[in-house]
Parts: C-alpha cells; structure tokens; sequence
C-alpha cells in the first residue's frame, strides 16, 4: 500500500497525471495508454476482438501483465504502471 500512497501524494503534486494505467517505454520516453498506441508500438494486438471505439480506450480494461507474460516481454509494476524497455537503468526504491 506504500506504493499507492507515494502514487497518490505524486498525483496531488503534480494534478496531471491521469489514474490510469498505461505502459512506460523506457524511461519514459513514451507512454501508451490505449490499445491503439500499443500495437503501433508492439506490433500485435494486446487482445483480440478489440472493437473500433475499444482501441482508443484507457488501458484499465486488459490485463496487461497477462499480455507480456505471454509475449515474454519483461517488464516491471509501478503503481499499476508498466515499465518496458531499460529495466536495468530504473532506479527503484
Ligand atoms: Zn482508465
């Protein structure tokens, strides 16, 4: 739950983040936040069947762990944020 009050305390400090989950490319160098941006950026749908409208909703809806798991991509959560890409160059607390 540390995790969640150290998020929230970021959130009211900066009132810009969305509370949302979204998938962070290396050290945030770009965030995807819809099913659209991912498979631009991954280049395979993170579920099938996902509709029109469906591909510019907010990430919430999927299990995205699932979704790299089984794509073998590794990644590291962060208060719901997953990071992809240069793991080993995030400093974690
Ligand atoms: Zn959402």
């Amino acid at each position: 739950m540390q995790c969640y009050i150290l998020g929230f305390l970021f959130i009211n400090k900066l009132k810009l983040k969305i509370m949302c989950n979204s998938i962070i490319i290396n050290l945030g160098e770009k965030e995807i936040g819809t099913p659209r941006e991912f498979l631009k950026h991954f280049g395979f749908m993170l579920e099938k069947n996902i509709d029109k409208t469906g591909m510019d909703c907010c990430l919430c809806n999927y299990d995205l762990e699932k979704t790299l798991n089984e794509n073998k991509i590794p990644f590291k959560n962060d208060c719901g944020d997953l990071y992809v890409g240069m793991l080993e160059k995030l400093k974690w607390t």
